[in-house]
């Protein structure tokens, strides 16, 4: 089910028991800002969630919220992530789902890093 982005932050989300330590994940890269892991349903040969170190919901309340350190620790920490799994070369796609009409499915921010083959047309018609 989709979530309403607008909402506070659920502490309870599965990604905040990720980046706790609660639960497990298969870890590509971690530091100061971000934690990146495999999907655990993944769309495509490479895909990969990084996640901010911090409360926010979607990329609207991490845009608008977050002190500027934070954002551009976790832009670089996405590139990052892209360029160790060497997708600059063949290319790859960023993807951060935002709420209801954004099928955003968990409420801590998330961009999905999907690559490894061919990715074809942005949006299914
Ligand atoms: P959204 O639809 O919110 O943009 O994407 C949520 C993503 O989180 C989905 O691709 C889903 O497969 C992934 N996901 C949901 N629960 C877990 C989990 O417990 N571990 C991992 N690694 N991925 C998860």
């Amino acid at each position: 089910m989709p979530i309403d982005a607008t909402a506070p932050y659920d502490d309870a989300n599965i990604f905040a028991k990720i980046l706790r330590g609660e639960i497990p994940c298969n870890k590509v890269f971690e530091d100061d800002y971000a934690l990146a892991f495999h999907d655990i349903n993944p769309q495509a040969p490479v895909h990969v969630l990084v996640i901010p170190k911090g409360r926010y919901v979607s990329w609207d309340d991490f845009s608008a919220k977050a002190e500027d350190r934070k954002i551009s620790g976790f832009v670089r920490a996405v590139g990052r992530v892209a360029a160790d799994l060497g997708l600059p070369a063949p290319g790859y796609r960023l993807l951060a789902n935002v709420g209801g009409h954004g099928h955003q499915e968990v409420p801590h921010l998330h961009v999905h890093i999907f690559g490894g083959r061919p990715l074809g047309p942005m949006l299914a018609r």
